[in-house]
């Protein structure tokens, strides 16, 4: 029986990679050693982190007003790293769709003050704001966004745009790389790895240069700079270099396949099943707005609690594993990031199918 693996981080990856990964894992090009047995220093590894980062370059079409960075600590560091360097004692503006924002705002606030310029708390996270209605603040060092909650399942559909002045942020952890965007509209982008882009133990960082070197470096440790990164070509210290070395397999992967717009256009039609299906539905419900509805992250509930855990564990029995959603708002979510193949889509909409008319 085939699995397919739901989980929204650490996530699926694409069968290829893993198998690539399998076959050099005891020998790394005839060396003798496995990549995480080389040292960061060596000649075989340099080659794999210019690889990552040029591959990041290609795919996400990056100039070299940007600098791409490998920084340990996952998108939660980013939260606080991020204010360290670029708030110092400013007002930040902030977007608040679901849980990721919220913590970053609160990270956020521990170095200058934060305004929220909208929030969907109120409604359990269930769409996103729209932005003719933010409030804005005046001077603000930046204006933080996050493109995918990945536990509420929505998503701006359409980036905003930057106002002149306000470099926009945006936390992309679980839709980097997932459809096309223009980076050139960000002072910065950041995405813990273990979504679309590989194992934990890497957050991908994409910041301005002209950013970066806002940093007050009497007042920012040194391991905690974007500076550091970009001075030592993210080699501090010892980065994480089997992480890194499967960021540069996934990217290969995803060039092979034709990049991001052609994993976009696959995208759309594995989320187009799911809420076809769900909306003509009388027993699976998605609890977000239409307008706002995720293409990484599907939300859906039965019609109780007790249906929802055995919808899980029934889909489990079936090979669709990891279906439960987040703990924090209970149901059933279908995390189906660029490996998930349409095929798994194809078969949890068929166990849907059946497991409704069994239950209804
Ligand atoms: C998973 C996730 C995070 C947290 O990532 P870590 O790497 O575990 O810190 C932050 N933001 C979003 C949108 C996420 O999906």
């Amino acid at each position: 029986m085939a699995i397919y693996n739901f989980a929204a981080g650490p996530a699926m990856l694409p069968k290829a990679v893993m198998e690539r990964a399998q076959a050099e894992f005891t020998n790394y090009q005839n060396c003798g050693s496995g990549i995480m047995e080389l040292s960061h220093r060596g000649k075989l590894f340099q080659p794999v982190i210019d690889r990552a980062e040029a591959n990041v370059r290609e795919l996400l079409n990056i100039s070299d007003d940007y600098a791409v960075l490998f920084i340990q600590g996952g998108a939660s560091l980013q939260f606080a790293m991020l204010a360290m360097n670029l708030l110092n004692g400013g007002v930040a503006d902030y977007v608040d769709t679901g849980v990721w924002s919220a913590k970053a705002a609160k990270e956020a606030a521990m170095f200058g003050t934060v305004n929220l310029v909208a929030s969907s708390k109120a409604t359990k996270y269930d769409h996103i704001p729209a932005q003719s209605e933010w409030k804005r603040s005046e001077n603000a060092a930046y204006l933080h966004i996050t493109s995918n909650n990945t536990v509420a399942g929505t998503q701006y559909q359409v980036l905003p745009k930057p106002t002149a002045g306000v470099p926009m942020i945006a936390d992309m952890s679980s839709d980097i790389m997932s459809r096309v965007f223009d980076i050139n509209d960000f002072g910065m982008i950041y995405a813990g790895a273990q979504k679309n882009l590989g194992p934990s133990g890497v957050a991908l960082v994409v910041i301005r240069k002209d950013l970066a070197a806002r940093t007050d470096e009497s007042k920012v440790p040194t391991m905690l700079r974007y500076s550091t990164y970009i001075d030592n070509g993210s080699m501090f210290n010892t980065p994480p270099t089997f992480a890194i070395y499967m960021l540069a397999l996934i990217t290969d992967w995803l060039k092979g396949i034709g990049g991001v717009a052609a994993i976009e256009k696959i995208n759309n039609e594995k989320a187009a099943i799911l809420y076809d299906f769900l909306d003509n539905s009388t027993f699976f419900k998605s609890p977000v707005a239409k307008a706002d509805r995720s293409r990484m992250n599907v939300v859906f509930r039965t019609p109780s609690d007790e249906l929802d855990a055995a919808f899980v564990k029934e889909a489990k029995e079936n090979g669709l594993t990891d279906l439960k959603g987040h703990r924090l708002v209970g149901g059933c979510r279908a995390s189906i990031y660029n490996a998930m193949p349409i095929e798994g889509v194809k078969a949890l909409v068929e166990f849907m199918k059946k497991f409704e008319l069994a239950n209804k």
